[in-house]
């Protein structure tokens, strides 16, 4: 374990643990830890269908880069996993999580579970750390990437802010992952103005 990078050491009756570049970490009770347990989705390393993730989505409707953050869908998900696998699955991180379609949480997780698996046996994994570890990684296509070409169509590379207080950036490229949530929406409003009682 790399002490330079440990931001806080666990150390309990069952092992020690530690929390790399962690900001805020709150001690919940028992009760509270229940009740945020049942908010969570399963858990990303072993959940076996992405079925899970589209039945819940149903039932929420955040963007679907928030939804990923924030947990609800599935969890394990980190900033970095985020807009990568989005990039991969050709979804625009504004959509609505309701709104992407069961066949589009399958490419979602058809890469995210297997990278991550990989990922998690490999020690300074993540690319965000180290000049080292960036290279290592052969998947880096959006994340911090802001303004640069786009390694499949050239198109710059575009970065908003998303998720609680909206602090966590999220990296996409508007060409390959192009919001149709916002054809649709422009089609329902275009549907409810042309009813004759519909409200402006
Ligand atoms: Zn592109």
């Amino acid at each position: 374990m790399s002490k330079k990078r440990l931001n806080t050491a666990f150390i309990t009756d069952k092992g020690e643990f530690g929390y790399f570049g962690g900001g805020i970490i709150k001690l919940v009770s028992s009760d509270e830890a229940e009740a945020i347990k049942t908010r969570l989705g399963p858990d990303m390393l072993t959940v076996k269908t992405s079925l899970d993730a589209f039945a819940r989505a149903q039932t929420t409707d955040p963007p679907i880069g928030e939804a990923l953050l924030s947990q609800e869908l599935v969890s394990g998900i980190g900033n970095v996993y985020k807009s990568e696998s989005m990039f991969i699955a050709k979804i625009h991180p504004l959509r609505w999580a309701s709104a992407v379609s069961a066949r589009e949480y399958e490419r979602l997780f058809n890469w995210l579970q297997p990278q991550m698996v990989k990922d998690i046996k490999r020690p300074g994994k993540m690319i965000t750390t180290t000049r080292e570890a960036a290279k290592a990684v052969h998947w880096n296509f959006v994340y911090r990437r802001y303004h640069q070409n786009c390694l499949l169509c050239n198109t710059k590379i575009e970065r908003i802010y998303q998720g609680a207080g909206k602090g966590r950036s999220t990296y996409y490229c508007p060409h390959c992952q192009p919001n149709t949530s916002l054809v649709q929406d422009l089609r329902n409003n275009l549907h409810r103005s042309s009813q004759p009682n519909a409200k402006m």
